[in-house]
């Protein structure tokens, strides 16, 4: 088995993906931005599984820096584009930096690990991608304009890698995720966290553990490729 790499593995779903597939008995890698903290208590839960596990601090929408980590990584079998920040801002006061950020971060850093693992894939004989979208690229949120379209972006990139890489054994599939309980919504108020709540059927919010299921469940899948899955309790 090869070793699978996941971005933002610091806190949240990225943690979570790391853990499960450090259960799988594959070692594991994987960048974070800024947390450090949270990097090491990611390396402890990876090692509680007996597996090896190495953290890398770097942002991946940094070019240069996402060529040079991977120039220091080998035998990767399974790459987890989960890295990516959320904006909460109203179209008419979202600046272009901020538009720029979000997409640096969610699009252009998904493209540069997945432009620089092909070639590492290819000399495997094959490899499998898992994007971690989210539903607000299938139906868009209000205020959430630049992320939206971001996670839009993410999805018509799988569905084009997937057509693109599935002939050298290449697959690309992806998670949309509902609401999910980690950081990225711990802005919410107690009455926005009830209205959100209220439009999902299952009643309540989804698991770090649950969406890291769906991308082990899409990784060990040899003929699905392509594909969105929604872990979402039923939102959409
Ligand atoms: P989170 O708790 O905020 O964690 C984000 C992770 O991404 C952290 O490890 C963070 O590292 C890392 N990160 C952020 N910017 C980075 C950069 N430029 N370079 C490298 N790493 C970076 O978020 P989450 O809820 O787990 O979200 C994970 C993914 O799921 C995101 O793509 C998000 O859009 C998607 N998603 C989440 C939800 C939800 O409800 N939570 C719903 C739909 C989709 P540091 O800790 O070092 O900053």
């Amino acid at each position: 088995m090869g070793m699978v790499f996941v971005t933002g593995g610091s806190r949240g779903i990225g943690r979570a993906v790391c853990t499960a597939f450090a259960r799988t008995g594959r070692d594991v890698a994987f960048c974070y931005s800024r947390d450090e903290d949270g990097a090491r208590e990611t390396v402890r839960q990876i090692e509680r599984e007996g597996v090896g596990a190495l953290s890398l601090r770097a942002d991946v929408s940094d070019e240069s820096a996402v060529k040079a980590m991977f120039s220091s990584l080998f035998g990767i079998e399974i790459l987890v584009n989960n890295a990516g920040i959320a904006l909460f801002e109203q179209i008419q006061s979202t600046t272009s930096d901020m538009w720029r950020r979000v997409f640096a971060v969610n699009v252009d850093g998904a493209f540069f690990c997945t432009r620089e693992v092909i070639p590492k894939f290819l000399r495997r004989g094959g490899g499998c991608i898992v994007n971690i979208s989210s539903v607000w690229g299938e139906v868009g949120a209000s205020c959430e304009a630049a992320y939206s379209a971001s996670k839009a972006a993410l999805i018509g990139f799988t569905k084009a890698a997937a057509k693109e890489l599935a002939p050298s054994g290449i697959r690309v599939n992806c998670v949309s995720c509902g609401i999910i309980d980690t950081d990225m919504n711990a802005r919410l108020s107690d009455r926005e966290r009830e209205e959100f709540l209220s439009a999902v059927p299952c009643g309540r919010v989804g698991t770090a553990e649950e969406v890291a299921a769906a991308a082990v469940f899409l990784a060990e899948h040899r003929y699905v490729t392509g594909e969105v899955l929604r872990v979402d309790g039923g939102l959409l």
